[in-house]
């Protein structure tokens, strides 16, 4: 399974045409399916940075978004006229976009037999995340991880040994959580990423427009 990050507020490759912005997205591909996790806050962004990653947003079958924040969602509009018969899981009943099948479960959805949501998690901000399963364990996918990481990290324990986490986590400062994983790829909101760099430097993976990690 191969994730890449599209959207984020540092490049990964500094002399790239990626743009940096904040936000954050991520494309998850596999045999069966091509699923964007968020969206970034602004489509022309999105879809730059996709093309130059040489990613066809028409490929896109499913579109999961995290949560209600701009930063995650603005994307999803100029997006919407790139894709057809797209599934759309989001924690509102709302989606003007008639290119977008809505789904708003409260409950873990099976995306593939690889790929589920945690369902909704409540928190300061109400979320949900991807859990992947990769070759060695399963990956947790995360937007900005209001809820907490813990409270995420717990819920997604229910599929299984969690091994890495990607993605944004806001307010983190409960470094021992990040111990027992294989990989931590801190991006977007994470405050400590430095500190967390320095305390894992075996397990730490810098993230960033154009990322890409094969789990
Ligand atoms: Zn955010
Ligand atoms: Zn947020």
């Amino acid at each position: 399974m191969k994730l890449t990050i599209v959207y984020d507020n540092d490049v990964y490759t500094p002399k790239s045409n990626l743009k940096p912005d904040w936000g954050f997205s991520c494309l998850i591909e596999t045999n069966q399916k091509t699923v964007l996790f968020d969206t970034g806050a602004k489509g022309a962004i999105l879809l730059h940075n996709m093309n130059q990653l040489g990613i066809d947003p028409g490929k896109i079958d499913t579109i999961i978004i995290s949560h209600e924040h701009w930063d995650h969602k603005g994307g999803l509009q100029a997006l919407a006229g790139h894709v057809t018969k797209c599934d759309l899981y989001e924690l509102t009943d709302e989606c003007p976009f008639s290119s977008l099948h809505l789904h708003h479960p409260k409950k873990p959805v099976c995306i593939t037999e690889k790929i589920w949501t945690t369902g909704r998690i409540e928190g300061v901000m109400d979320e949900q995340s991807l859990i992947l399963q990769g070759e060695k364990g399963w990956c947790v996918l995360v937007g900005c991880s209001h809820p907490g990481v813990e409270t995420i990290l717990h819920a997604a324990a229910q599929r299984g040994d969690i091994t890495g986490l990607v993605g944004g986590l806001h307010g983190f400062n409960n470094f021992s959580l990040l111990e027992p994983l294989a990989y931590v790829c801190p991006c977007h909101c994470t405050r400590y990423k430095k500190k967390i760099e320095k305390l894992y430097p075996a397990t730490y993976l810098l993230g960033g427009v154009g990322r890409v990690i094969n789990i």
